[in-house]
């Protein structure tokens, strides 16, 4: 048995960072902190096998760095495991060192789709002991099983370092979780009112009925972390999920996090009939493709507790949808917005700048698209090069790259022929602007706002007008 200490660590400059899967984002206006439903996923496994451990989402209850040094001094962990993102990859590796200064022989272990990809570069560069690639829950299972023999010859799914630090390690890839393997995450461990929804003020939790995503959007890291198969949990076991959050944690707000959640329609309408059939009264939201909805399974999402849909309509271009592999139509875009509008489901729709083939007059047609729908949020990103993605391939084998060692959605460092990346990045803030600048958009965010999210709204605003205007 060991003791294990499972964390999300504190951001550089005291920012807070979700890093999960394929969302590694700082957390600010809109994004609000997550639930870190894989650190508690690995926790629910790890109980099991009688661990001792602890999980600790260090940006959402506010600690930093010397808390975190403070944890390992008074805990004493064997192994540390936490999450890395691309915006925060050199912070995040060096707190390895920081760790090992405390304790040497504490083992370090990283995860997340950046390390899975860049291992080798990771454990040369790093105090890291062990990357996690890929989805992480079971190599996280299997290693802390073979504590204290080390024995890390036999983990698929890691690479790592041997014990005098000479020789780089690439074992074979872990197996996914089958569905009915996937627990329902310990958010016992977590201060589970650290996470609020940013309009209603009321705390929420994750829900992650399936994993996988079939699609081949060319600048996303999805397949990287859960894989391209759709592995869509029991429903017998989300609801019961849903049920003892319910009991146990008073929560009735979920955040359905799955890549594209509406992939398959039958599985979609058998949990939303049994929400509705067991009159679990939840309110919920979650991602979609556009291509994967229509009106009637929106209308019986809705009834099951669907308040917002997000989907990601990326560009305002056909070409460049086509381009980005995203493969979905201006056309579905309208259908897919206008009717959960239609049907009274708040909308948010992701848009990305500076994807292949992107010029300033696609930017325009993506903004025009943004301002012609009824959108109630929108969210404009820059095209990231996350290593591991086509996207990334194509720009540093044309030389688009600028200097990588950080970057993030909201920053661009590709400098597509006759689009330089600080062109992207000025008009995504134009198109900041240009949206919410508006006595339509300023009303629909007014109209949803609770009053128990009134105080953070207040603090969020601020920080967003000097976002936008500065
Ligand atoms: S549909 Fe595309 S963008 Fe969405 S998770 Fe799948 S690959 Fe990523």
């Amino acid at each position: 048995m060991a003791k294990i200490l499972l964390f999300n660590p504190p951001g550089p400059e005291g920012k807070a960072y979700i890093r999960e899967g394929r969302c590694t984002q700082e957390s600010g206006v809109w994004a609000t902190q997550w639930p870190p439903v894989t650190l508690a996923t690995a926790a629910a496994l790890l109980e099991k096998d009688g661990h001792k451990i602890k999980v600790i989402d260090f940006p959402a209850v506010k600690l930093n760095i010397s808390d975190l040094q403070n944890v390992i001094i008074s805990f004493k962990p064997d192994i540390a495991i936490w999450n890395t993102g691309t915006p925060t990859l050199i912070f995040d590796l060096n707190i390895a060192k920081i760790i090992k200064e405390i304790k040497q022989d504490i083992i370090t272990c990283v995860l997340g789709t950046h390390v899975s990809v860049d291992s080798e570069n990771v454990l040369n560069a790093s105090s890291v002991d062990i990357v996690i690639r890929g989805e992480p829950e079971l190599p996280i299972k299997n290693l802390c099983k073979e504590f204290p023999n080390n024995n890390w010859d036999k983990i698929h799914g890691i690479s790592y370092k041997d014990k005098n630090n000479t020789k780089i390690f690439h074992n074979i890839d872990s197996l996914f979780l089958t569905p009915s393997e996937i627990p329902p995450p310990s958010w016992h461990y977590l201060d589970i009112n650290a996470y609020k929804l940013p309009l209603k003020g009321r705390p929420f939790l994750i829900l992650s009925p399936i994993r996988g995503c079939p699609f081949l959007c060319n600048f996303c890291t999805a397949q990287l972390y859960y894989g391209k198969k759709l592995r869509k949990r029991p429903i017998a076991n989300v609801i019961s999920e849903i049920e003892n959050s319910i009991h146990k944690y008073k929560i009735r707000d979920f955040f359905i996090w799955a890549d594209t959640f509406t992939a398959d329609k039958k599985y979609v309408k058998e949990f939303c009939d049994q929400i509705i059939k067991k009159n679990l009264k939840i309110s919920w939201t979650c991602n979609s493709r556009v291509d994967t909805i229509d009106k009637d399974i929106l209308v019986i999402m809705n009834k099951a507790g669907l308040w917002m849909i997000s989907f990601g309509l990326e560009s305002g271009n056909d070409s460049i949808l086509e381009q980005s592999g995203k493969n979905i139509t201006i056309k579905q875009s309208k259908y897919a917005v206008i009717s959960a509008n239609e049907i009274g489901i708040k909308t948010s729709g992701h848009f990305i700048f500076g994807l292949l083939g992107e010029t300033e007059k696609t930017m325009m047609e993506t903004l025009s698209l943004a301002l012609e729908l009824p959108l109630d949020i929108a969210q404009f990103y820059t095209a990231s090069p996350f290593p591991g993605t086509m996207l990334y391939d194509k720009a540093t084998k044309n030389n688009w790259l600028e200097n990588i060692s950080s970057h993030s959605q909201s920053h661009s460092v590709i400098n597509l022929p006759n689009l330089p990346a600080y062109k992207v990045d000025a008009f995504r803030q134009y198109a900041y602007k240009k949206f919410y600048f508006r006595k339509k958009a300023f009303l629909n965010i007014l109209s949803m706002i609770e009053p128990k999210a009134i105080k953070n709204i207040l603090s969020n605003i601020k920080g967003f007008l000097k976002w936008i205007i500065t």
